[in-house]
């Protein structure tokens, strides 16, 4: 599974990520780009950010990269759809500090609860739950729209 990286513009993409079930780091304070690429060199992660001079430095050092060129969160979301990340709900990761949860024993399976064994924040399947999925259907028309503009051009490139 890939391991990511976001910039300090793109936290809150980086939050949603962690909703996704996905391992993301992100810097604690305004630091050096440099330090943004060793990290994610020493430990294999993604780098995704919005400054094209950094994504460009990323690849020049043969670092992983995402280059996010949308502002809106849905829209951002469906390009790292397109990159493969799948939009389900999979709470495994804290979204405040990226520690991996841990699932509370409740009666009902619908009821899932979790706990973050670091920052010790809940997440339950709460009203809050449905505004996230129906968050993520939006997401998922604009990429499958995205994908439908792609097919278009590349009919029309083909002779
Ligand atoms: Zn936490």
């Amino acid at each position: 599974m890939a391991r990511f990286l976001v910039d300090l513009m793109l936290m809150r993409l980086g939050r949603w990520l962690r909703l996704l079930g996905q391992d993301v780091k992100n810097p604690a304070g305004p630091g050096e780009d440099e330090g943004l690429l060793s990290l994610a060199k020493s430990e294999g992660r993604t780098l995704i950010t919005r400054d094209r001079r950094l994504a460009e430095a990323c690849r020049h050092a043969d670092g992983k990269c995402i280059l996010i060129r949308s502002s809106g969160i849905e829209e951002q979301l469906a390009e790292l759809a397109e990159e493969g990340v799948p939009l389900v709900l999979k709470p495994r990761r804290c979204t405040i500090c990226n520690a991996p949860l841990q699932k509370i024993e409740s009666g009902s399976q619908e009821m899932g609860t979790w706990c973050c064994p670091a920052c010790k924040k809940l997440y339950w399947k709460g009203g809050h739950w449905q505004k996230m999925e129906k968050m993520l259907q939006t997401v998922r028309s604009i990429h499958s729209r995205m994908n439908g503009i792609d097919q278009n051009e590349k009919d029309q490139q083909s002779p």
